[in-house]
């Protein structure tokens, strides 16, 4: 196995909002430190693919409440995560790991167009694949396109980064205080409780594919790296 738990393959969500270190836009240093330990971890023998969000720009669901036609806010938020690939793709360049973007929107000048195969190839190659523009499709957020990119290139686990909490929790750790973090917990476990941390839609596809998926907070030292490398850090979500 290339990594601690055995994971060859991964898909990496990473949550928008730590990119623009606490601002709207994009914190260059974050970013840099993020891409090291995605770098370490390539470098380490692990195939990784990623989602990047776009919570440090634009929502469109917040959009949309202030206003905005929901679609429209939604394209532009989709818009906001291809920013965030970009960043990270140079980021991770200047670690001297090759990468590929694909958009799921088409702009061919800085991306490629979303296809699967290749990225599966990138991957064996590599290359390091960031998906941006989510699933390209208005009501959908990057939690729920990272299972389902992570299902079709074939990925043995989502690990999905939080900023603000680092696992799940009984409850909402930031509002209750009597939460406690699950070391593990079932897909049906985490829907029956209405556990908000990812989206239901993220948990019901992974459960129906037996998907495993790892949450984690982004707020630890080098956390990405740990969870990249197979260190058991948040919760553990399985079928
Ligand atoms: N979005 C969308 N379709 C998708 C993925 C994202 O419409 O397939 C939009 C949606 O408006 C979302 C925004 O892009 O609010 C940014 O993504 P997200 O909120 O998931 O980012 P994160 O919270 O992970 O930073």
């Amino acid at each position: 196995p290339a990594s601690g738990h055995g994971l060859k393959r991964v898909l990496l969500k990473l949550s928008g909002e730590v990119f623009g270190g606490g601002k709207i836009g994009i914190d260059p240093d974050v970013v840099n430190g993020i891409a090291k330990q995605i770098a370490e971890a390539v470098n380490e023998g692990v195939e990784v693919a990623i989602v990047v969000g776009g919570g440090n720009f634009f929502r469109g669901a917040e959009l949309s409440q202030r206003g905005m036609e929901r679609s429209r806010a939604d394209y532009i938020g989709m818009l906001g995560t291809v920013m965030n690939s970009l960043a990270l793709q140079d980021f991770i360049e200047k670690q001297g790991i090759e990468t590929r973007v694909q958009s799921a929107i088409t702009m061919g000048q800085v991306a490629e167009p979303y296809i699967p195969r290749r990225a599966m190839r990138h991957l064996e190659k590599g290359r390091v694949v960031i998906f941006g523009a989510g699933a390209g499709m208005p009501y959908f957020s990057t939690d729920t396109v990272s299972a389902q990119r992570a299902l079709e290139i074939k990925a043995d686990a989502v690990l999905m980064s939080k900023s603000g909490v680092d696992g799940v929790y009984s409850a909402d750790p930031r509002t209750d205080p009597t939460a406690v973090k699950y070391d593990s917990v079932t897909f049906d476990e985490a829907l029956r409780m209405g556990l908000k941390v990812v989206d239901a839609a993220a948990f019901a596809l992974c459960m129906e594919n037996r998907l495993p998926m790892i949450v984690f907070g982004m707020e630890g030292e080098g956390n990405v790296a740990r969870v990249l490398r197979g260190e058991k850090i948040g919760t553990l979500v399985h079928a």
